[in-house]
């Protein structure tokens, strides 16, 4: 093929004009100047093609080459992305570090995403025979990629055709055919390495509804506002209010079956934290090691911010592949603001016409893009299998203000919406998510779940739980006109009761070893025993019984339920329950 050439006119910044390149495309990943910087074509304006650059430009000279490759910006699917840490073009640092002696990428360079010199056992599928017919997704085999994840090689999109040879089991690597397939006369090999261009959505055969939940054994997320597996969420908040501490724990905690962590570079220490802490912990659900189900995107410090705007398409499509499998993948990013930014500079730079606070008027569509991304889906191929992809975004408003169009658009793409709140925070209640300007789309649809398999009156539990919460917001106002003493005895009830969930439901300590995951029974135990509590008492109450005299006579045990978070793990729920009912007991006593 001839090479497509053009020359360095203008640099300004991350931003090079280059002139002379024949048939540019958009979205076309151009090589910009002796050291061939990556970047992408994002305006072409007559002779002219704008190029993005995704690495450093200092030292690029005007009349440099520039070269066309021909492809829009593609990622790399295979066996051994687990595991890594990627920059946002899909660099892995790692191996970036050892072969060049430094943490900082260096300019120009490229490294396969999918190691070319890892071996993998292929093991071809029994129901394929030659002369099958196959096409696009179906399964040929496996390779167990790690210990967690054994990874489904599917024949690639745009082959169809006949099998016509299949490997037997061995030792393969990724660019070796194991398998071929004949086309319209063609012989085509079928490789475990895949490409797909990272812009595009991958297709599936059918959208499902999001109806399992996604857990994640924190407490005020399950049963309050729930996620599900193929939703969307936005968790928005001021600068320490636990963005990414809430991240971290569902990256850790949630049962997805593949966790992606994109860093956007909020704070210079908090990716290095990551890249720090990530290879040390263990997964809670198999005791193994948390980077086999995981994959790491960090957008370093020294790489222009304008590859933060790809890291995110690079990302969802590393989890859309693994939905293809059959798997639910967790993707989340820390934060979305960060990547607006981005779009921002970038929009900046290209002399658009800016809208609200300087975005780019196109800010709405691209968060549309990224959030649609997300579902339950029926993959394409044979066997049948269903994936999912969860999308939850950190978003950190300036000034801790929910009206910037960051957040104002990102919640209409949304179904989730976990509102950290800098008082909670700064009183130190954590997760410092607030109750009252939360949401979740979900309840309805995973209320079955629930039902059946953890607990049937899940539904009539949460909703009295969170009605409690509900009447105490309401109740706060008056006690500040009156006073608390003013309330009535059903009211100061309410405001008890609210007091313990707040306490021993609610907040919840992810350093704590016990408290830091809770399982869905263990949810639901304290959960019974707290509203048990409430429907008991409010008998009482309406019988005359003064909420000061409950209060001292129950003092004990409600100390001890408000503790169980911490106290009872999740092995030991009988505890739970026994405790209900030394809390029903007493206050019968109290009756009598
Ligand atoms: P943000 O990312 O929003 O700036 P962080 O996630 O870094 O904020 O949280 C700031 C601090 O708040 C943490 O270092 C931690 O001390 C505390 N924190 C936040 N969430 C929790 C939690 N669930 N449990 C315990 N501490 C928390
Ligand atoms: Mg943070």
């Amino acid at each position: 093929m001839q090479e497509r050439k053009g020359r360095v006119i203008r640099i300004s910044g991350s931003l090079v004009v280059a002139e002379g390149l024949p048939m540019p495309q958009m979205y076309e990943v151009a090589e910009v100047g002796e050291q061939r910087l990556v970047g992408e074509i994002v305006r072409i304006d007559g002779d002219r093609s704008y190029i993005q650059v995704y690495e450093s430009t200092s030292g690029l000279r005007p009349g440099e080459p520039v070269y066309g490759t021909g492809s829009p910006l593609s990622v790399e699917l295979g066996p051994g992305l687990i595991g890594q840490i990627f920059d946002g073009i899909q660099r892995p640092l790692k191996r970036i570090a050892e072969s060049s002696k430094s943490i900082f990428v260096l300019r120009g360079v490229k490294l396969d995403a999918v190691p070319r010199d890892r071996r993998y056992v292929f093991t071809p599928s029994k129901e394929l025979k030659p002369g099958d017919k196959v096409g696009p997704g179906d399964i040929i085999g496996y390779v167990d990629e790690t210990p967690l994840i054994r990874h489904w090689v599917m024949i690639p999109h745009g082959v169809s055709g006949r099998l016509i040879e299949i490997s037997s089991e061995g030792d393969y690597g990724v660019e070796d055919p194991i398998a071929y397939v004949e086309a319209d006369g063609e012989k085509i090999a079928v490789r475990m390495l895949q490409k797909w261009p990272a812009r595009r959505p991958r297709p599936f055969k059918e959208k499902l509804e999001p109806e399992l939940p996604m857990l994640t054994g924190m407490r005020i997320l399950d049963t309050l506002f729930p996620m599900a597996k193929g939703g969307t969420g936005a968790i928005p908040g001021g600068f320490g209010t636990g963005k990414t501490v809430t991240l971290h724990s569902l990256a850790m905690w949630s049962d997805a079956k593949v966790v992606i962590y994109i860093g956007c570079g909020e704070r210079g220490n908090e990716m290095t934290e990551v890249l720090e802490k990530f290879p040390t912990y263990k997964d809670p659900w198999s005791g193994r090691p948390l980077m086999e189900r995981t994959i790491l995107i960090a957008n370093t410090s020294n790489m222009p911010v304008s590859a933060r705007e790809a890291s995110i398409y690079v990302g969802v499509t590393m989890a859309e592949y693994y939905r293809d499998m059959g798997y639910d993948v967790l993707l989340v990013a820390d934060s979305t603001s960060r990547w607006a930014e981005a779009l921002r500079e970038i929009a900046g730079r290209l002399e658009e016409m800016p809208a609200e606070e300087g975005y780019p008027s196109y800010l709405q569509s691209r968060l549309a893009e990224f959030y649609e991304r997300a579902g339950r889906v029926v993959a394409v191929g044979e066997p049948k299998r269903i994936g999912s992809v969860t999308l939850v975004g950190a978003v950190s408003p300036p000034g801790a203000d929910f009206t910037e169009p960051v957040t104002t658009h990102t919640r209409r793409f949304i179904r989730v919406f976990w509102a950290l709140d800098t008082a909670l925070a700064y009183s130190r209640h954590y997760p410092a998510i607030n109750w009252i300007t939360s949401y979740s789309a979900y309840v309805d649809t995973v209320s079955g779940w629930w039902a059946r398999n953890v607990d049937k009156e899940w539904r009539d539990l949460r909703d009295s739980l969170y009605s409690i919460l509900l009447r105490e917001n309401e109740l706060r106002e008056i006690v500040r006109l009156i006073g608390p003493e003013n309330l009535s005895e059903p009211d100061k009830l309410i405001m008890e009761t609210a007091r313990i969930i707040r306490e021993g439901f609610l907040k919840q300590n992810a350093y704590d070893k016990i408290d830091a995951f809770a399982s869905p029974q263990k949810q639901v135990k304290l959960m019974r025993a707290m509203v048990n509590f409430y429907r008991n008492a409010k008998k009482l109450v309406d019988s005359g019984v003064p909420v000061k005299i409950i209060r001292e006579k129950t003092q004990d045990l409600i100390t001890e339920l408000i503790k169980a978070r911490f106290t009872i793990p999740n092995e030991e729920l009988d505890k739970l329950g026994e405790l209900e009912k030394r809390i029903a007991e007493r206050l019968s006593q109290i009756g009598g």
